[in-house]
């Protein structure tokens, strides 16, 4: 697919209020300032399809793009706020996990995680309800431009075999925004999930 022609569809303030159930969906989640939005911007080839600067603790918003008619991408909000009440916080991750469990359109959940701090309590979270819902899984591993490469792969191996741990479908790939490393492995694995 050409993901250049990605644009924007609405905006839901929670899960219960996105669009009905239809099309390939396929889903972009990661703790706060992972790198998302820059990976959303880099991936579609847009300077700012995904805002790049957000407040830390404000309420966000769910996103939705559409690739080409019936393709859709969902920016789920950041989490891993510190400031957030934990009321919110679990308010929230139920509402996460019953996304990943019931969105019948959603075919695929890709894990953005800082290369130098990945797989904390909420990653390893949305890894596991996405295996219990046969859903699989691309973790990538953001700001790899931050390690040298000997410490990149080193980090992508030990990544891997803790997500081998999981059982399931989850591939493990080192990404930057910033040089462009992975971009061409997630555009195929996106094709991959929106033409089974
Ligand atoms: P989000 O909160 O997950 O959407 O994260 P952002 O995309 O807003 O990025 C958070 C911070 O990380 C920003 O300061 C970005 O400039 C920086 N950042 C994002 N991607 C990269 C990358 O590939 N390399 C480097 N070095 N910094 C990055």
């Amino acid at each position: 697919l050409n993901y250049r022609n990605t644009s924007f569809i609405t905006s839901a303030p929670d899960i219960r209020h996105l669009p009905q159930d239809a099309g390939v969906e396929i889903a972009f989640a990661g703790r706060s300032n992972a790198g998302k939005s820059s990976a959303l911007n880099r991936i579609t080839d847009q300077k700012s399809l995904a805002r790049t600067s957000k407040t830390p603790g404000r309420t966000q918003l769910i996103n939705m793009f559409e690739v080409v008619s019936g393709c859709n991408l969902i920016d789920l909000p950041g989490y891993g706020f510190a400031q957030v009440p934990l009321e919110m916080k679990l308010k929230w991750q139920k509402s996460l996990g019953e996304y990943l469990q019931r969105r019948e359109c959603l075919q695929g959940l890709v894990v953005l995680m800082d290369i130098r701090h990945p797989m904390k309590d909420l990653d390893q979270q949305m890894i596991s309800w996405a295996i219990e819902s046969r859903l699989p899984v691309l973790v990538l591993l953001t700001k790899a431009d931050k390690l040298k490469s000997g410490a990149r792969k080193a980090q992508v191996l030990k990544i891997r075999q803790m997500t081998a741990e999981f059982g399931g479908d989850v591939q493990v790939e080192a990404f930057s925004s910033l040089k462009g490393i992975g971009v061409d492995q997630v555009r195929r694995k996106l094709d991959e999930w929106y033409a089974p």
